[in-house]
């Protein structure tokens, strides 16, 4: 793999068939997260596909050519044509796989998947989950010299990357930008010592053995697990809800909302979230209608004073949705009356989901006690049924999910994980 400059990037292009350009910034964690990935893979393609990185803040003027705004970007090059998908953010092993494997023949693709050998790699806590929880664990296990990994399917940060602004957490003034605060946390982990294996696929959770398989290559053996793998938005589950999913229905205001400036908007849900992200919504959208089940909003006084207050916000109480659809670039949602049974159709230009979460335990196996919701159970220091295995975060059975929270189940897991270390 080579580093070139904008001037040699034509020569680069004529002079071999297939060709891998990144885009990388400093200060940049995707792109850290990136750089072992592209390696390892300019090692295995190397032979077959040019590997190139580039360094954005020097060859803008390349970069606004070839149409990449972030960094990392990775683009993928054919005979001088750009094929493939333009990979950005978090990017993932496979996905770099994917588009390499697209650009040689099969017989090749065969021989480098071959030629893949597996890797051990031992620790002695594997982190699962780089969200406050297992953020707070792995500062406080790699600040006592215990060598932690910290894994995770997405960058790190957690639900708090996407939460627009957390005034909160203590230890700040003015609020802070929910990705800020999730940098801060991360890099106060790696500075502490904590490996991160970030955007990766994890393959397989054995909590038995104490071992994960990710990127369907690299084993990782630990002595004790950590599942702070947290929880996720629940689905409606109704129709047209997967269908639209990121076509007109959306789970997170401060990804989404900016899209509509001077639109309307429905969102489902009357709790804390939905509440709260409705006024960060009401920023972009000129209405809002709130559909909520029950005759009254669930979230704290505050913020339903704050909502109702809100001359674009309207309440349509002891409603429920029935269906999504399309009626040309609108949405439309069907709800039903609790209290007559009728239905009717509300147009809009967008829906907002916010009715509760699930903990994230789908990829992990293994004979866990639950509670009736699915949430972990754990005893006073955070462990698990399972010998070794603690949990902390959201994913745990418990009344209240915050980031103190969090971040406190993650404190106590990870000194009494060092003390049984000792
Ligand atoms: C919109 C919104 C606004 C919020 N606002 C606030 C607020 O203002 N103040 C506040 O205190 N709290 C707020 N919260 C709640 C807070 O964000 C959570 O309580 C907190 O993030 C929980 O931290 P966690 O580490 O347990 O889990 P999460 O933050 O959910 O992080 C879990 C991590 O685990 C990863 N993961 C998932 N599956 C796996 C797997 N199999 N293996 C490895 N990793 C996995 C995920 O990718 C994620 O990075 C808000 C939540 C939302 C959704």
């Amino acid at each position: 793999m080579i580093e070139i400059n904008q001037d040699a990037f034509e020569k680069e292009l004529a002079s071999h068939e297939n060709l891998v350009l990144d885009f990388y910034s400093t200060e940049c964690p995707p792109c850290e997260a990136l750089a072992p990935k592209f390696d390892s893979l300019a090692g295995l393609y190397g032979q077959d596909i040019r590997f190139v990185k580039i360094f954005r803040q020097q060859n803008r003027e390349l970069a606004e050519r070839l149409g990449v705004k972030s960094s990392p970007t990775l683009l993928f090059f054919k005979n001088r044509e750009q094929v493939g998908d333009v990979l950005t953010g978090g990017i993932r092993r496979s996905e770099i796989m994917r588009n390499l494997d697209a650009m040689i023949d099969d017989h090749r693709v065969k021989e480098i998947r071959h030629s893949v050998k597996p890797v051990v790699t031992d620790t002695e806590v594997i982190v699962l989950g780089a969200g406050p929880g297992g953020l707070a664990a792995a500062i406080y296990l790699a600040q006592a010299k215990v060598d932690t990994i910290l894994v995770d399917p997405l960058l790190p940060g957690g639900q708090v990357s996407t939460t627009h602004q957390v005034s909160n957490y203590p230890g700040f003034v003015d609020p802070l930008p929910g990705f800020m605060l999730a940098h801060h946390m991360a890099e106060q982990a790696k500075v502490a010592g904590a490996k991160m294996k970030v955007a990766v696929e994890i393959n397989k959770v054995d909590l038995e053995k104490k071992e994960i398989l990710i990127d369907g290559y690299e084993t990782i053996r630990a002595k004790k697990i950590l599942i702070s793998t947290g929880a996720s938005p629940r689905y409606l589950e109704i129709e047209g809800e997967r269908e639209f999913h990121g076509k007109g229905i959306s789970y997170c205001a401060t990804c989404d909302a900016k899209y509509y400036h001077d639109k309307d908007v429905v969102i489902i849900g009357g709790g804390n979230t939905a509440v709260e992200e409705s006024e960060f919504i009401s920023k972009f959208a000129s209405k809002i209608t709130m559909i909520q089940q029950l005759p009254h909003l669930t979230a704290n006084r505050s913020a339903q004073e704050r909502a109702m207050a809100d001359p674009k916000i309207s309440m349509l109480f002891s409603h429920e949705p029935r269906g999504f659809y399309q009626k040309g670039d609108k949405m439309v949602v069907r709800v039903e009356n609790l209290e007559n049974g009728e239905t009717n159709d509300i147009l809009t230009d967008g829906v907002f989901v916010f009715v509760g979460m699930n903990p994230n335990l789908d990829l992990i196996d293994g004979p866990l006690e639950m509670d009736q919701w699915g949430y972990l159970k754990v005893d006073q220091d955070m462990r698990t049924n399972i010998p070794g295995v603690f949990a902390a975060g959201d994913v745990v059975s418990k009344q209240i999910r915050q980031i103190t929270t969090a971040v406190s189940d993650g404190t106590i897991a990870s000194i009494v994980i060092t003390r049984e270390l000792q």
